[in-house]
């Protein structure tokens, strides 16, 4: 992950120098360009092929969404949205037509950084070993059993529960929009039923703040208001040995 190339497409001179300081400072190669166009050639002919995109929405020669329709046609290079406040209707279209993750301006350096350490891993593969078992703190999640432990105690999810934890788990640390969920667990024709999608992700914590005798997972799913959940990240590995000593 150091010294992953950057491909930044910002047109606000101001933001784009910063952000390209300071992104250089933690260790990244930054290439920037103000030109949807010139990004996706960029991403597609190279001779600069970024690790990921960091991408404004309003450029000044494209549409920053055909920016990502485009991008993803040929490429799986990861993007990153950087969006206004209060524009959640965007965030959701472009995290639909294949962007992975989003920032709100104006956002601390720090919350840039976790988003592209995940989106960046997860280059390197999914999460969870061969078996499907993927662990977070005391949860256990066994996909090949079918079962779902926090500490010592069995949880009792209906299939639709253990379907949505799936695929929270699966994208662990990165934003899942409620229209993914309903597709992924409801199937297409669920399409708009967002209820469906609130009533049991509900249920979930319910059940498994009920097991949670420590209450290590009392954040582990997090609403994004108007777009989605996001299950918390993994810790980096480096930090952990850091607690340690
Ligand atoms: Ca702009």
């Amino acid at each position: 992950m150091d010294g992953a190339r950057i491909l930044l497409v910002e047109d606000d001179p101001g933001i784009s120098a910063g952000l390209a300081r300071a992104l250089t400072h933690e260790g990244y190669d930054v290439v920037v360009t103000s030109s949807g166009q010139d990004a996706i050639r960029t991403v597609q002919e190279g001779p600069d092929e970024p690790d990921v995109v960091l991408l404004d929405l309003g450029l000044p020669d494209m549409d920053g969404l055909d920016v990502i329709r485009r991008i993803r046609r040929d490429a799986m290079t990861p993007i990153v949205i950087l969006s206004a406040r209060f524009a959640e209707r965007e965030k959701v279209e472009a995290l639909d037509r294949g962007a992975d993750d989003f920032v709100t301006k104006p956002f601390g350096l720090e919350e840039l950084h976790a988003r592209l350490r995940v989106v960046l891993r997860r280059g390197a593969g999914p999460g969870g070993d061969a078996d499907g078992r993927v662990v977070v703190g005391p949860l256990a999640f066994d996909a090949r059993r079918h079962e779902v432990r926090v500490g010592e105690e069995a949880v009792d999810l209906t299939p639709r529960e253990f379907e949505l934890l799936r695929v929270l788990l699966g994208e662990q640390g990165r934003i899942v929009t409620k229209g993914k969920l309903l597709r992924a667990v409801w199937g297409q024709a669920y399409q708009g039923e967002d209820s469906y999608v609130y009533v049991h992700v509900s249920q979930l914590r319910h059940k498994l703040a009920a097991a949670d005798r420590t209450g290590a997972l009392r954040d582990l799913i997090v609403t994004e208001p108007g777009i989605g959940y996001r299950v918390r990240a993994p810790e980096p590995a480096a930090a952990a040995i850091e607690d340690k000593t």
